[in-house]
């Protein structure tokens, strides 16, 4: 069977990956000129299996009137004249039931620990190098009732399989040693000993290249203008190349994998995909001092800023904008990335040489991607990964090839993989 994977981002290039694994006959069509230029290019680097709980949560819509007016606010919000804007925050609100919180959690935290496990078989059977580091994760407190409520979740960590430890200060400068400068305002961490980072573009590339060699054939500069279809199937996607010129790309399935670009397409079908974009922003600088840079990742939950080291430079990665499709790396909103690392890391990088990137996360309300069949016959689905979206990306993928092979994981482990689509 021929399937067309439409995107080659990490949720793309895997599932083009596991579908030929799995054997299918598979194609990829993306606009750019090779893969993992747009979302899946500068991301904080986590592989952040500890952190199932999705931005939705009960302590959400208070904490977002704090940050309201704040220049360096990690969430800003501009309201438009734009129905899927208003619709997406009515349905976060929604998510921010503790109900539907615990729910979206336990769905995320099985999906991030089969994702993980599948991380780790896919880099010993290819062998593709992204610098990742296997040091773990550490999040960060500089409040002790904050984090006192984070050692308080640790029993649901474990009840997923997830392990994690608190850490006095001390601990945390045993861990990660380049965190002696704030040592003195720390009131604590969560360690997770287990979770990773690596370049995520770095690993979209290389398996873009090994599943060339599998067979994948790639179709970049390819832009999709809309599906055509008839009775309920998908029988080709109108495209044009790269000086306009259009064609028709035909295949037996199509696994819609467009990040945010996805909903307009998917509603000219009569779907209406709950994905809206939430514009992220990183730096991306040098390591002057190595014995200063941290090479454990380092999520600071205070500002929710994450930190990885990727060989020689560090990423700095946060903040979450709601303001259309807009990708402008506004230097006023990369600075405070900058002068975060500088007052947690003093010394450790080349500010100076930093480059400034910002990227779109495909984000559902629940943060629970949507990993499935869509009302058509032949069209799937494998995209809205939100802030997880490499955390999850070769779990979301394995899982959408089984599906598709007729192997359907175990629904009491995996019930949002029917249940996000609606039907
Ligand atoms: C600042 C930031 C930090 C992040 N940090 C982390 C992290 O630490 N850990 C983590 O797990 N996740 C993180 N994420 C989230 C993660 O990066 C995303 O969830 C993930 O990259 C989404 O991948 P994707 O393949 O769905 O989308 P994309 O990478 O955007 O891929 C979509 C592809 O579709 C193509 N496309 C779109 N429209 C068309 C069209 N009409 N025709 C043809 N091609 C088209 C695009 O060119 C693109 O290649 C972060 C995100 C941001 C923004």
């Amino acid at each position: 069977m021929h399937v067309l994977v439409l995107g080659a981002g990490l949720s793309g290039v895997t599932t083009a990956w596991y579908l030929a694994h799995a054997g299918f006959d598979v194609s990829v069509v993306d606009r750019r000129d090779a893969a993992g230029l747009e979302t899946s290019y500068a991301n904080g680097g986590q592989i952040s299996v500890s952190h199932p709980e999705p931005w939705a949560n009960p302590s959400a819509p208070w904490t977002a009137l704090r940050w309201l007016g704040r220049d360096d606010a990690p969430l800003r919000l501009k309201l438009r004249a734009d129905p899927a804007q208003w619709r997406w925050l009515l349905g976060f609100l929604g998510e921010c039931l503790p109900h539907r919180t615990r729910r979206n959690t336990e769905a995320i935290a099985a999906l991030a620990v089969r994702s993980a496990a599948a991380l780790r078989a896919l880099r010993e059977e290819t062998g593709i190098a992204y610098d990742h580091l296997e040091r773990g994760i550490l999040h960060l407190f500089f409040e002790p009732q904050a984090y006192r409520r984070a050692c308080e979740k640790l029993p649901l960590l474990t009840a997923h399989g997830i392990t994690a430890r608190a850490c006095g200060p001390a601990e945390c400068v045993e861990v990660e040693p380049a965190l002696a400068a704030v040592r003195e305002r720390l009131a604590g961490a969560l360690y997770a000993p287990d979770d990773e980072s690596g370049d995520a573009f770095r690993f979209t590339q290389a398996l873009a290249e090994r599943a060339k060699a599998k067979g994948v054939t790639f179709h970049f500069n390819t832009s999709i203008s809309r599906f055509v279809h008839h009775g309920g199937l998908v029988t080709g996607i109108e495209v044009a190349d790269e000086v306009g010129r259009i064609g028709l790309l035909k295949a037996d399935a199509y696994v819609l994998c467009l990040g945010s670009y996805g909903t307009q397409l998917a509603a000219r079908l009569g779907e209406r995909l709950p994905i809206y974009p939430v514009k992220g922003y990183s730096v991306t600088v040098p390591v002057r001092d190595a014995a200063a840079a941290p090479s454990v990742s380092i999520t600071d939950e205070s500002r929710r800023i994450v930190c990885s080291r990727l060989g020689g430079r560090l990423r700095v990665a946060g903040t979450a904008e709601l303001d259309g499709f807009d990708t402008t790396p506004h230097p006023h909103r990369c600075q405070p990335l900058l002068d975060w690392l500088e007052a947690r890391f003093p010394g450790a990088a080349e500010t100076g040489e930093a480059q400034f990137w910002a990227g779109l996360r495909p984000a559902t309300p629940s943060n629970v991607p949507l990993i499935g069949k869509s009302r058509m016959v032949n069209l799937w689905y494998n995209t809205g990964h939100g802030t997880l979206g490499w955390t999850l990306a070769c779990g979301s993928a394995s899982a959408l090839a089984d599906l598709m092979s007729g192997r359907p994981p175990p629904v009491h482990e995996f019930p949002f993989l029917r249940g996000a689509l609606g039907h």
